[in-house]
């Protein structure tokens, strides 16, 4: 067999192909459809924040490698603002990690703390890229199912529990939940927490959506739970904050052991990015409390405004307590496979979704969800509901 007749593509990332964002972005381009499906908004953040960046581009802050861990001034502001909103101490020289996006920092810690073989459990459905990060440290995922349960997709705590065993090394948690929109409760973060005490595991847990949580829910950290803080990897990303998703600036904040071997793997990932964008997000965390409460309350009006349509258009909406995104069943307009429909959709209403199913491992409990970004400007809302109406008809 010579070199390249063997598939060039390992064996690790074989079945991941290309992601679904990708793929359904190129489709919407290609069909001139509105694009609900990628989860990036349609306006840029904060214009001091852009600023911040063209000043630190013009005054040749971060425009050679910046130090490893990140520049001092957004370690400093990641470390504060940790402190502020939820009463986390870290020390920002040992205790954060800057990276690029949270992409990079789920990576680097799955590659930094497992050994083949080790077993990883994650809430499926997941976030594309950590069945990927898994595979490519040589890891195994074990799935526990959120399932549909009065509106909203829960975890079944005696799942979970039987799900950990002798090989398990840490769960991959991820509140705010995407695709789902669920925001784990103090009850259900203060049983997982129990658990990783109990059978001594590590937690990664993927808070990027932590400023976009709505109505009575609350988002709380897990590192601050009983025994927590010392097992416990937060991974945080300015990407959905602060509306800059291509600046990827991403951060890690955990024991001084725990972002040491993070970092090790980072290093050989990126070593460093996104240098001039680092002391921007450094200013972006500072913002007052009145940016984060005015960015939520608008992303508040949007995901209403979508999930009113979406009803209207005949699917099962399942509110999301948090994220930018909508997951609906569309088995009330008489469908039953996602895939099917999100790639006939553009043709059939000019609209492009995400189907959920991609997200799971069992892909037959995903089949009938599919998954609409409501970051979007409301007139931009406003006609793809138009436009989705007509499936009903
Ligand atoms: N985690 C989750 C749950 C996400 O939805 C995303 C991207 N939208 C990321 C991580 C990646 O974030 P970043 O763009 O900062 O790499
Ligand atoms: N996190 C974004 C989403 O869920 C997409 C990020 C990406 O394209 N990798 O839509």
């Amino acid at each position: 067999m010579t070199s390249t007749s063997r598939p060039l593509l390992n064996r690790r990332l074989a079945e991941f192909g290309t992601t679904i964002f990708a793929e359904m972005s190129a489709l919407a381009l290609s069909t001139g459809s509105i694009n609900l499906g990628q989860g990036f908004p349609d306006t840029d953040g904060p214009e001091e924040v852009r600023e911040a960046a063209v000043r630190a581009l013009r005054d040749g802050r971060g425009n050679q490698y910046p130090p490893g861990p990140g520049v001092p001034e957004l370690r400093t502001a990641i470390a504060a603002h940790q402190e502020r909103r939820y009463g986390l101490s870290y020390d920002p020289d040992t205790e954060v990690l800057v990276t690029a996006g949270a992409t990079e920092a789920i990576a680097a810690t799955l590659l930094a703390l497992l050994e083949p073989g080790d077993e990883v459990i994650a809430f499926e459905p997941y976030y594309d890229s950590y069945a990927a990060s898994i595979a490519m440290a040589g890891g195994t995922r074990v799935p526990v199912t959120l399932r549909p349960h009065e509106g909203s997709f829960r975890l079944d705590l005696d799942e979970l529990r039987a799900a950990v065993t002798d090989r398990t090394r840490l769960l991959l948690v991820n509140t705010p939940h995407n695709p789902t929109g669920t925001v784990l409760t103090r009850a259900e973060l203060a049983a997982i927490a129990e658990l990783a005490v109990e059978r001594d595991l590590l937690v990664v847990t993927d808070e990027v959506y932590e400023h976009l949580v709505f109505d009575d829910s609350e988002h709380l950290p897990l590192a601050t739970f009983p025994g927590m803080r010392e097992r416990t990897v937060t991974i945080g990303s300015a990407g959905k904050t602060f509306s800059f998703t291509g600046w990827k600036v991403g951060w890690v904040t955990s024991t001084p052991g725990l972002v040491t071997a993070v970092r090790s793997a980072k290093q050989f990932l990126t070593y460093v990015a996104s240098g001039p964008f680092q002391y921007a997000v450094a200013e972006a965390l500072a913002l007052p409390d009145s940016y984060f409460s005015a960015f939520r309350e608008d992303m508040l009006a949007k995901r209403d405004l979508l999930a009113a349509g979406l009803t209207e258009a005949g699917f099962e909406v399942f509110r999301p307590a948090g994220t930018y995104f909508i997951t609906t069943d569309i088995r009330p307009l008489g469908e039953s496979d996602g895939f099917a429909f999100c790639r006939a959709l553009p043709e059939r209403a000019g609209v492009v979704a995400i189907p959920n199913a991609v997200f799971y491992d069992h892909r037959e409990a995903g089949a009938p969800f599919v998954r609409f970004a409501f970051c979007k400007r409301a007139q931009v809302l406003e006609e793809a509901v138009k436009r989705l109406k007509s499936l009903a008809g």
